[in-house]
């Protein structure tokens, strides 16, 4: 079935309503709105005139042919495309909505010489594959400066001139030169960060928010019916869909973290719990890396939150640090380095193929690992913690390929776009960008595990290997990790402890993590559950 619009029904009827005519087309400037700049608060629709300005927007099948991407995610992101073309055209501009098999560049070009439209605007996109798929198709473009931003590249120049990059610096940088959170030229409470503050394990009190669901209206029925029918061989499936579409329930869903969430952020930031995988986090990546929320909107609601007096100061900056620090370093860390075509040189030598049992269907037995990996495949989604010290942890202590691991967040989840998800993944999750912009590679064994969440309650194994016979394979892996990425990680200060420890384990101990993890790869290769006794040690002989 070839990717269209169906005319006469639902959206088709809708946007037909705001198609320009010929004589409409010549009296208007075009802006085209790619499909993660879905907002008129900033940029070129910014106070435009419907009168003499006009929106362009376009839905290709050409990159989820090429890549796989979660159902929710293309439901996602092509019901708020549709929303989003039907709330400007309510505001009076003409819209020409394109829909194909084609490129974005291919279908723009094709557009713009049937039309006679000599020229678009665009903000830069963030994405590196759009910037060099509209290159390369040739267009005349007028590109400016993304607004959605809060940072610019000279930003990024000024705070960090010259590699590594840090993300701290870069934060103080720009938490001076915006005076977020800072009086008199120093930051509010004396720190920039209290990082140190926010690493509570959650007891269950207080409670997690309750979730926030937004029924499909006719217009996202229709989208999830068109993924379905065309990519219902991708990952995850649209039973039960209730992700914002329209900027209503983008508003909606940012009001509920608000009153619900931002309260409790800073404490549990780093807590995990199985039976509620989004605990306090604010679940709306999707919708910001969308342009449907403004990054300014989330630091005003945690400034608010904070004046209210209902979210405390450590809290507060926590929340901060993510959207003003770590969302925009990513970004410009992706882009400084032309996302890593020359960087990924993958110190520790990691090579093994992912696991089947990263797509689900085919358990595991690490309760902590198949528990996340069922969040994901159920929603597209799962919080910080999850991703770094479960998916990435465990990856890495398996040696797993970095690019098949990123190429596996990509396909996942909904808020994965590659100026955000190749530098979380290659750069801060596995380290296989050396320490271009962290300091250490981020491993643990089941200490950290059972000490931050809750699904070592009911797992096969015993964290604490004080049961030998089902001792956590994960923290003889630990051990095997530090072991064979001795010499790559010798010069790393913030490695000299964890290797010193390694180093003062026996020869027979060696042995004896590098088999659990060996056996582990066997159980996990061959599509089976890994042996409660995997890490026990071996019966005497007799
Ligand atoms: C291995 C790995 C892969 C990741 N892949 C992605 C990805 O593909 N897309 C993505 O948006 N985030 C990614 N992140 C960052 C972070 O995990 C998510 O942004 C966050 O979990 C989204 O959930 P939330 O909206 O509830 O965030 P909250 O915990 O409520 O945080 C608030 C906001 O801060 C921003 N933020 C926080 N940390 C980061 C970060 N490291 N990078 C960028 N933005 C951040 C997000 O916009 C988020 O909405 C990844 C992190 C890791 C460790
Ligand atoms: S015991 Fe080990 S495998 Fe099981 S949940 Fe805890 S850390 Fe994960």
């Amino acid at each position: 079935m070839a990717w269209s619009i169906r005319e006469g029904v639902n959206f088709g009827a809708a946007i037909r309503a705001a198609r320009p005519t010929a004589a409409e087309v010549a009296g208007r400037a075009w802006v085209y709105v790619p499909y993660d700049q879905l907002t008129a608060a900033a940029g070129p629709l910014a106070g435009a005139d419907p009168a003499t300005t006009g929106v362009v927007m376009v839905e290709s099948a050409a990159r989820p042919r090429e890549r796989r991407y979660h159902q929710r995610k293309l439901a996602l992101v092509l019901a708020n495309e549709r929303h989003f073309a039907l709330e400007v055209a309510a505001r009076g501009f003409r819209v020409l909505y394109l829909a194909g098999e084609a490129g974005f560049g291919e279908q723009l070009r094709g557009a713009m010489s049937r039309l006679e439209i000599p020229r678009l605007r665009v903000m830069e996109p963030a994405e590196r594959g759009l910037r060099e798929e509209l290159r390369a198709s040739g267009i005349a473009l007028d590109v400016e400066p993304n607004a959605t931003w809060l940072t610019t590249p000279a930003d990024f120049a000024a705070a960090l001139p010259a590699r590594p990059y840090r993300m701290d610096a870069f934060y103080r940088y720009v938490r001076r030169r915006t005076g977020v959170l800072m009086a008199a030229g120093k930051p509010v409470g004396g720190r920039f960060s209290f990082d140190g503050e926010n690493r509570a394990r959650w007891p269950g009190d207080p409670p997690a928010p309750p979730r926030w669901r937004c029924p499909p209206d006719a217009i996202t029925r229709e989208v999830i019916e068109l993924v379905q029918t065309r990519f219902g061989h991708h990952p995850g499936d649209l039973t039960g869909f209730d992700l914002p579409t329209s900027e209503a329930d983008a508003e909606a869903l940012r009001a509920h973290a608000r009153e619900h969430a931002l309260p409790h952020f800073g404490p549990y930031e780093d807590a995990m719990s199985a039976a509620h995988p989004q605990l306090f986090h604010s679940g709306l990546s999707p919708l910001v890396n969308l342009g449907r929320i403004l990054p300014q909107r989330l630091i005003d609601d945690a400034l608010a939150t904070l004046g209210e007096g209902r979210m405390s100061l450590a809290s507060a900056e926590g929340f901060v640090r993510q959207v003003l620090g770590w969302r925009e370093f990513v970004r410009h860390v992706h882009r400084e380095t032309d996302g890593f075509r020359a960087d990924v040189t993958n110190p520790l030598g990691a090579d093994v193929p992912l696991p089947a049992t990263f797509w689900g269907g085919a358990p595991s037995g690490l309760r902590c690992l198949d528990t996340v990996v069922a969040d994901v495949v159920r929603e597209g989604w799962s919080h910080h913690i999850t991703r770094l010290m479960v998916l990435c942890n465990i990856a890495t202590l398996l040696g797993v390929s970095p690019r098949a691991l990123t190429d596996w967040f990509w396909a996942m989840y909904t808020d994965a776009f590659d100026w955000v998800v190749e530098p979380n993944v290659l750069g801060m999750g596995t380290f296989a960008v050396g320490d271009l912009m962290t300091t250490k590679p981020y491993v643990s064994g089941a200490a950290y595990l059972a000490k931050m969440g809750d699904a070592c309650e009911g797992c096969r194994f015993d964290p604490t290997g004080r049961d030998a016979a089902r001792a956590c394979p994960l923290t003889p892996m630990y051990w095997d990790f530090l072991a064979r990425s001795a010499d790559a990680l010798a010069g790393n200060e913030r490695m000299k402890l964890p290797l010193a420890s390694a180093r003062r384990r026996t020869e027979g101990q060696h042995a004896s993590d590098r088999r659990v993890r060996l056996r582990v790869l066997d159980a996990l290769a061959r599509g089976a559950v890994i042996p409660a006794d995997v890490a026990a040690p071996p019966r005497a002989a007799g």
